[in-house]
């Protein structure tokens, strides 16, 4: 790499080059692994993923893979980072082990039409739901074979609003499809506390209901907080209940609020290598922005929560390796502020003026940063009610069975 055109000067100074090695080595090493899903030390993933053409752009690293060739060996480069690096074999030799990795640092950064080609990876929400949803299908079967009930959701809709219509009957659609059984509650919008106080306490006792899930908002009159309190912790499949939120906290999660408890499992099917990385979350909120930081400090990350208050929220998304955006505010977070290579996770459901659906971060401008970038619609949504479904089936084998 030593000499090739727009990385290191050439230089005699064997000291000097290993500084720069010793500096950006360990970049180039969680790059690595948060982008094509093998470590240095893993020769064998490693090559599977350089020929299958797995790309690494970055605007300032680049990549030397030192590989024995007969009867060469010596650093070649086989894939890198940054656009046209010369003297670049980027197809791997048939035969070839590697020996070494070390990494390099571009003398300048890429201008911004060569930036174009940095694209950031899709997590695609859909299919990876789709195989949370397989495992629960799996797992109600395995019930059934063993001569248990299938798990049972009660969900309660009170009052007419379009949207939580829309949401109840997926999450119905979602229960028939894996096996569970879905009870449907629609009360009629001026239903009192006590008869809804009364139905949750009904199903409360109820042998063959594992999991109660009430769909927010209710109706003005009725009080939100004194029913999730009033839904028995082991039922309380949106994880809410303070018991819940408290194992969490206490590391020691049983049933985990839906909508983080996905994120993770996106950020794992990526091999996010929490530890060591900064995860900046930008909003506060019970049911997101708070369990996504328990969740992300299990992991073993760094933790930074934002909110409506934080002065100067660029700054905290620039230092972001993982950046949580649930604040419902369409377009709050530029492309330009995300840090290159960052995991970007876009909670944001915002509807334009037009009827899109919107995150909360500028897609088109992030996804040429970022490493990994979650779409809207397609990136957390589906995932909420794959884990409503994993809790419930959790629910019945766990804690009633
Ligand atoms: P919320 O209104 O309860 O909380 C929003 C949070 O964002 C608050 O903590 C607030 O302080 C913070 N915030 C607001 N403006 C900010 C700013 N300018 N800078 C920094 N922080 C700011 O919302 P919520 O219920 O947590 O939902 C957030 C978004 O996520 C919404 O768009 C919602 O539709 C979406 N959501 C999606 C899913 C899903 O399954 N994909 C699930 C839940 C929520």
């Amino acid at each position: 790499m030593v000499g090739v055109e727009r990385f290191e000067l050439p230089t005699s100074c064997s000291q000097s080059r290993r500084a720069t090695r010793l500096r950006y080595t360990p970049k180039i090493v969680k790059l690595l692994v948060s982008k094509v899903g093998a470590h240095i030390n893993d020769a064998p993933g490693l090559r599977q993923a350089l020929c299958a053409g797995k790309c690494l752009w970055h605007p300032y690293y680049s990549l030397a893979v030192r590989v024995s060739r007969p009867p060469l060996t010596a650093f070649t480069i086989i894939e890198h980072i940054g656009p046209k690096a010369q003297a670049c074999d980027n197809t791997p030799p048939k035969e070839f082990a590697i020996t070494g990795i070390t990494a390099c640092r571009c003398r300048q950064p890429v201008t911004p039409s060569e930036r174009v080609l940095m694209t950031a990876q899709l997590i695609d929400g859909k299919a990876i739901s789709r195989s949370v949803r397989d495992e629960v299908a799996a797992g109600v079967s395995r019930r059934r074979e063993q001569g248990l009930r299938p798990p049972g959701l009660a969900v309660i809709l009170v009052g007419n609003d379009p949207a939580s219509s829309v949401y109840v009957r997926k999450k119905r659609e979602a229960c028939e499809e894996t096996g569970i059984i879905a009870r449907d509650y629609s009360l009629p919008e001026n239903t009192t506390q006590e008869s809804l106080n009364q139905l949750v306490d009904d199903l409360n006792s109820d042998p063959e209901i594992d999991g109660i899930l009430v769909q927010l908002p209710l109706p003005g009159h009725l009080d939100d907080d004194q029913i999730l309190l009033r839904i028995r912790p082991d039922k309380d499949v949106d994880g809410f209940h303070p018991y819940n939120i408290g194992r969490l906290a206490q590391r020691k999660p049983e049933l985990r609020p839906c909508t983080p408890a996905g994120i993770i499992r996106l950020l794992d099917s990526i091999k996010t290598p929490y530890k060591g990385q900064h995860a900046v979350i930008v909003g506060a909120s019970n049911i997101v922005g708070r369990p996504m930081a328990m969740e992300l400090l299990i992991k073993g990350a760094t933790v930074t929560v934002t909110h409506r208050f934080t002065e100067n929220l660029a700054r905290f998304v620039g230092e972001a390796d993982i950046l949580i955006a649930a604040a419902g505010k369409p377009g709050l977070i530029p492309g330009e502020w995300v840090r290159p290579g960052a995991t970007v996770i876009d909670v944001g459901i915002n509807r334009t003026a037009e009827g899109k659906l919107t995150g909360d971060v500028v897609f088109a401008a992030a996804a040429e940063r970022a490493g990994w970038i979650t779409p809207v619609p397609g990136g957390v949504g589906p995932m909420t009610i794959a884990i409503l479904l994993q809790n419930t089936l959790y629910a019945a084998d766990q804690l009633h069975d």
